[in-house]
């Protein structure tokens, strides 16, 4: 009988988890409100609420194991299942990761450095936010912000309150915004026995506050970067006693790491990782809710990974660059909406970067300047 695996969430994330996990005799059951979701091509769906206390019931009864592929599911829920079946990662980082203010408490009780902030939670909250932060600054809802929304930029101290009211005065951290020299991301996953493995840090790149490009590894790491993500991650994986994949992403300025925010669940700054490493993120989170062996999560070479978002692209024309995989998610295209990835993963910089170039080309993408002309990675 092969073991089944429940999901909240049906999403790409989902879907992923389940090509990952069918070589190795899983099977899915995502727990999904959108019929028709990504995922059920590729698993069972239970369509309806993440909070519905009879298909939560259906889905524990029917998993082995439960994961989660999406953020903001209740984490009442998480924890109402654990009760019965094994939840993983932990709910407790479900929680914190919902929640601006306490993933920024987390980081702090963790002498991981972020961004200057202060709690926004009442009208006195204000005053005393503009003391402690200077503007610029960036007030965050505390809750469902994702991709940039619930966010309002402060540029100067009599903004705020306007801001605030923008955010429907909903509970929120004011934060400095930090002249970052760019975004990276920390991937790493820890096995039921303790056991931690790191993917190389990923540089990342945005359009309109989505993920767009990321860089597999991050040009010109150095071992103090890749000493300090270690070191974070590690301090997060070991306070929750997590199992899965956890991602953390990362601003640098000069040299340093802060911490912005964590997800405990696959990422799609680890999409990479499916034609780049050893063994994909997708793999290893199934691997260490298992307790089953970690892969190997060394990268092969050099992978740009760019998100197809709002239109799909002719297969064939991707297809067509000798180093490009392609990846659909099967959505409906719809205006800044996720549909697929191109991760280009070979051996040489230069010949990804120029096959990157001419994916961008044909899907009409600006890319940031490389830092060499034919380059994004030092040769
Ligand atoms: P977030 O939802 O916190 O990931 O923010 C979305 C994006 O906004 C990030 O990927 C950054 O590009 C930018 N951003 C967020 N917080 C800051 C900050 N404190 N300073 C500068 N840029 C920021």
């Amino acid at each position: 009988m092969p073991q089944q695996i429940g999901c909240l969430g049906g999403g790409q994330l989902g879907r992923m988890l389940a090509l990952a996990g069918a070589p190795l005799g899983l099977e899915f059951t995502f727990l999904e409100p959108a019929e028709g979701a990504s995922a059920a091509q590729v698993g069972r769906q239970l369509v309806g609420a993440y909070d519905d206390p009879r298909l939560l019931a259906q889905l524990a009864a029917d998993s082995d194991l439960v994961t989660f592929e999406f953020e903001s599911v209740p984490e009442s829920s998480a924890a109402l299942l654990s009760q019965s079946c094994p939840v993983f990662p932990p709910p407790r980082a479900l929680a914190v990761g919902q929640d601006r203010l306490l993933e920024k408490r987390m980081f702090q009780s963790l002498e991981i450095p972020t961004a200057t902030y202060a709690e926004v939670g009442s009208n006195s909250d204000l005053v005393a936010a503009l003391d402690q932060v200077p503007v610029p600054a960036r007030l965050k809802s505390r809750r469902l912000g994702y991709d940039g929304h619930g966010q309002a930029l402060v540029l100067e101290s009599g903004e705020l309150e306007g801001a605030w009211v923008e955010l429907g005065r909903a509970p929120a951290i004011l934060e400095q915004v930090v002249p970052f020299e760019r975004e990276l991301s920390a991937l790493s996953v820890r096995a039921r026995g303790g056991e931690v493995a790191s993917y190389p840090l990923v540089e990342n790149h945005h359009e309109a506050g989505i993920l767009r490009l990321t860089l597999a590894p991050a040009p010109g790491l150095t071992p103090e970067l890749e000493s300090q993500a270690a070191a974070l991650s590690a301090a997060l994986l070991d306070q929750f006693e997590y199992v899965g994949l956890l991602a953390v992403e990362l601003f640098q300025v000069e040299g340093r790491l802060l911490a912005n925010e964590i997800a405990p669940r696959v990422h799609n700054s680890g999409h990479w990782t499916m034609d780049g490493a050893h063994c994909s993120q997708f793999e290893n989170h199934l691997r260490a809710g298992l307790g089953w062996p970690l892969g190997g999560t060394s990268s092969s070479g050099y992978t740009a990974m760019l998100n197809i978002l709002s239109v799909e692209p002719d297969p064939a024309e991707v297809l067509s660059l000798p180093d490009a995989h392609l990846h659909l998610y099967d959505k409906e295209p719809r205006p800044g909406r996720k549909l697929g990835h191109v991760n280009i993963s070979g051996p040489d910089p230069i010949q990804v970067t120029t096959q990157l170039q001419a994916l961008a080309r044909a899907l009409s993408v600006a890319l940031p300047d490389p830092a060499q002309p034919d380059s994004y990675w030092p040769v």
